[in-house]
């Protein structure tokens, strides 16, 4: 299961230096919604062998110190609530300023690992003047410079070392359901008309939220484990952030999932908070289905459900390849055909090709249309299989991997997906030596 590390602080004591310098050349996922007063930032990383997921709750604030105060109030009970161990940062440069002092009070009351990051200690002198930090009351702190790195390895390995330990995962071959998506866009309505009964309760109760846990179904005749992340949710505080809230859990959803319904609410269209989410399991290199809901609001002729298909293909180009059903929760309409879709992607997923097989499927098409001489250097690809992982990835061993480009790679991947039924599944292929 994934875990989250939050980078939680005032503005500009150099959260986002440091996230970046965490997730380096990964991408990170910006939360755009929310933009208007701040950004959100969200990217994986690892260190020591673990992976997780590192939030930078915020920048910049727009308003005064009172919009700042509520705002990072805000971010910091998010936090709380939703990751595993929570990094402050505090700026020696600035000394401890109200805003870190009301921070400290949230945190100290949380029973997560916290860890005070003095940044900005870039000399001798500074790492003194840190000493300050103590009365913030939550004991020893890391002294770092996020901009080159000094001091965050022992941060990281503190941090790394007080993350839950990693769930082993069920090896029941029971596909792993993920029903993630966007706010109100029908996650738990259609879950409830899955499983048949209330388990997706809104509550007051507060800081109730529960942590990501596979439940067996059987449903429709198909059995399968559902990723449960919704669990209970927080009316109170969910308005505003209810989005974070969705993204935040996605992250974790997707990643213990083998295959992800990303349910769409139709009146609200393929906007770019879903496409995110699209993109997040597409890296994680998860199955895919997308699940158009809603369907009984939209005004239809004959030509709306092709369009509103062509749409969506056109913004997850070039992994178009993807299943695509239009389903009402409400009228109950076409649920079996989603669930009956998904077990289709896992079992695509979940194809092995014999080496043989693919051997006598790729060489004679690569003969037929081989890769462009390179210098006039020939690229000659010798064999292929398919490798042992959880996903789709095929080794293709040559003399020359290096001269094979991307479009060669995207060519293979589309007759491989016009022979074999891959829909719904990013496959990775690698040009290996030999
Ligand atoms: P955020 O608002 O908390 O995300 O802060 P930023 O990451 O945007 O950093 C705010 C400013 O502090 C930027 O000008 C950074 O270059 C600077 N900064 C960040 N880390 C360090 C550091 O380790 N040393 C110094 N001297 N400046 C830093
Ligand atoms: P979640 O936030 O994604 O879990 O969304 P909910 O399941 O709470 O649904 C949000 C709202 O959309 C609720 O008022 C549902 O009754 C409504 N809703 C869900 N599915 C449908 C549907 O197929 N048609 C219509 N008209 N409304 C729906």
């Amino acid at each position: 299961m994934s875990t989250i590390v939050a980078i939680v602080g005032r503005p500009n004591v150099g959260k986002s230096t440091l996230f970046n310098r965490l997730i380096q050349r990964r991408e990170a996922i910006v939360d755009a919604v929310s933009g208007v007063t701040r950004d959100r930032h969200y990217g994986k990383t690892d260190w020591n062998g673990r992976e997780f997921t590192v939030i930078d709750t915020g920048g910049y604030v727009i308003g005064s110190d009172d919009v700042f105060e509520a705002e990072i109030d805000k971010q910091v009970e998010l936090a709380i609530d939703e990751a595993d161990a929570i990094i402050f940062m505090v700026d020696v440069e600035n000394g401890i300023t109200g805003m870190d002092e009301e921070v400290a009070d949230l945190l100290r009351r949380v029973k997560k690992p916290v860890f005070l990051a003095v940044n900005k200690v870039d000399n001798n002198k500074r790492a003194a003047d840190a000493v300050e930090f103590y009365n913030l009351g939550l004991g020893d702190f890391y002294t770092i410079a996020a901009t080159n790195g000094s001091g965050t390895g022992d941060l990281l390995d503190a941090v790394v070392e007080a993350l839950p330990e990693k769930e082993e995962v069920e090896e029941d071959e029971l596909p792993r359901f993920a029903v993630v998506g966007r706010p109100n866009a029908g996650k738990s309505s259609f879950i409830n008309a899955l499983i048949g009964e209330e388990r997706y309760i809104v509550t007051d109760i507060a800081g109730t939220t529960r942590d990501a846990i596979d439940t067996k179904y059987n449903r429709f005749g198909f059995e399968f484990n559902l990723v449960d992340t919704a669990g209970i949710r927080r009316k109170s505080k969910v308005k505003e952030d209810l989005e974070f809230y969705s993204v935040m859990r996605s992250v974790r959803a997707i990643e213990h999932a083998d295959v992800c319904l990303l349910v769409v609410d139709a009146t609200r269209g393929f906007d770019g908070q879903v496409q995110n989410i699209f993109w997040l399991a597409e890296r994680n290199r998860k199955g895919i289905v997308i699940l158009v809901n809603k369907w009984d609001l939209v005004e239809k002729d004959t030509k709306t459900m092709k369009a509103f298909e062509k749409q969506i293909r056109q913004e997850i180009e070039p992994f178009t390849d993807v299943p695509i059903v239009f389903i009402s929760v409400l009228n109950k309409q076409r649920i079996f055909k989603a669930i009956e879709t998904a077990v289709q992607v896992y079992q695509n997923k979940t194809r092995r090709l014999k080496t043989s097989e693919l051997n006598e499927f790729f060489l004679p098409l690569i003969e037929a249309f081989p890769p462009p001489a390179h210098k006039g250097k020939y690229i000659k690809i010798k064999y292929c299989m398919q490798l042992p992982t959880p996903q789709p990835q095929f080794a293709l061993f040559c003399n020359l991997p290096q001269y094979l480009k991307e479009p060669y790679r995207r060519f293979l991947e589309n007759k491989l997906r016009e022979a074999y039924d891959f829909s719904g599944v990013p496959i990775s292929i690698y040009f290996r030596k030999k």
